[in-house]
């Protein structure tokens, strides 16, 4: 049976130093969201992924993201994929010290209508990863 991590709301993950890609589309849908040309999107709120493949979020410096404020994320309705992801199709080792999802053991089927719900993803009947 498969573990979902239900979200907090914490924004742990919003605060500590990383990098959050974003996509071609994603850079189309935050720019639209933002009523930004994507131009002025890139230069203002992008810097330079470290695989120097993509693009990602600036941070303020303190590692905090750049669109975390007041404890919310002001591109909630179309973050990066990277971040409805995080932590039930990606994680790391001893992430659950930091991030105060709650893990609840479901079905497969429960499992998966969750983490379409979550993460937009629709995962392959008997799969309970995504793998692109
Ligand atoms: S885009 Fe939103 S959800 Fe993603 S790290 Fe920034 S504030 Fe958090
Ligand atoms: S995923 Fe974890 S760290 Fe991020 S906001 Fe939810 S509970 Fe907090």
């Amino acid at each position: 049976m498969p573990i979902f991590y239900e979200c907090d709301r914490c924004t742990a993950c919003c605060r500590w130093p990383g990098q959050v890609k974003v996509t071609d589309p994603e850079i189309t849908a935050i720019s639209a969201e933002l009523k930004l040309s994507e131009f002025d999107f890139i230069q203002s709120y992008t810097r330079i992924h470290s695989s120097k493949t993509s693009l990602a979020l600036k941070d303020k410096g303190s590692g905090e993201c750049v669109f975390l404020e007041d404890g919310n994320c002001v591109i909630q309705k179309v973050k990066p994929q990277q971040c409805r992801d995080f932590p039930n199709l990606w994680n790391f080792p001893g992430f659950e010290k930091v991030c105060r999802a709650k893990p609840v053991l479901l079905n497969n089927p429960e499992y998966r209508t969750k983490v379409h719900a979550a993460t937009g993803r629709l995962l392959e009947p008997g799969r309970n990863n995504f793998e692109p």
